[in-house]
């Protein structure tokens, strides 16, 4: 607990997170948010494949999740996220298959609620892809103090603010092709091996 708030509180747990996601804003230099609020103008005129543009997309959120990593709980190894729906698109699906000896089933499976259920890549409550991982999962940044408030039972229950990567979603949209799937649908249900 700090500066008294009380994390089990839901609406204290939100408010604290508000003035951290306004602090996290301001710590991001300004360089960067210029590149971002830039990056849907730059990659129009890019000649460069859908795959090369979502790592540029992949380089540009890692950097500023470095810039507010002071001000959120979201680490490698915190996983509960990793029980949500997770929407990857084909350049995402492209990544893994070319650097991991993950592929993707002949057809994807039917499309479900898949709120509780673990990612088919999350091995000992690590992401075993981390270096690959999709944009949706780089993107979901916290900023509660812990992330009870992610668990997929209670994050539902109250809505926490969110930071909003607005120039890499507009940039994200524009890269075109199929409707996402859930990660699950492509890869399959994660192993029993690996619970
Ligand atoms: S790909 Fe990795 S980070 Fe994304 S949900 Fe799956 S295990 Fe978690």
């Amino acid at each position: 607990m700090k500066d008294g708030a009380d994390e089990n509180d839901s609406s204290a747990a939100a408010s604290w997170a508000e003035k951290q996601l306004k602090q996290a804003i301001s710590a991001i230099p300004q360089p960067l948010i210029d590149r971002e609020d830039g990056i849907v103008k730059r990659q129009r005129f890019q000649n460069a494949s859908v795959v090369s543009k979502t790592r540029e997309l992949h380089q540009l959120v890692d950097e500023l999740l470095g810039a507010i990593a002071p001000f959120t709980p979201c680490r490698r190894g915190c996983s509960a996220c990793c029980h949500y729906p997770v929407m990857v698109s084909e350049a995402d699906v492209g990544i893994i298959e070319r650097n991991t000896s993950d592929r993707r089933l002949p057809s994807p499976l039917p499309k479900a609620d898949f709120m509780g259920t673990p990612c088919t890549f999350l091995r000992d409550g690590n992401c075993s892809i981390y270096a690959y991982r999709p944009l949706v999962c780089r993107m979901h940044v916290a900023f509660t103090q812990t992330s009870q408030w992610c668990a997929p039972e209670v994050s539902r229950t109250q809505e926490m603010p969110l930071l909003r990567f607005s120039g890499i979603e507009e940039a994200r949209s524009l890269l075109g092709g199929k409707p996402p799937l859930d990660i699950r649908q492509v890869f399959g249900p994660k192993s029993a091996s690996t619970a």
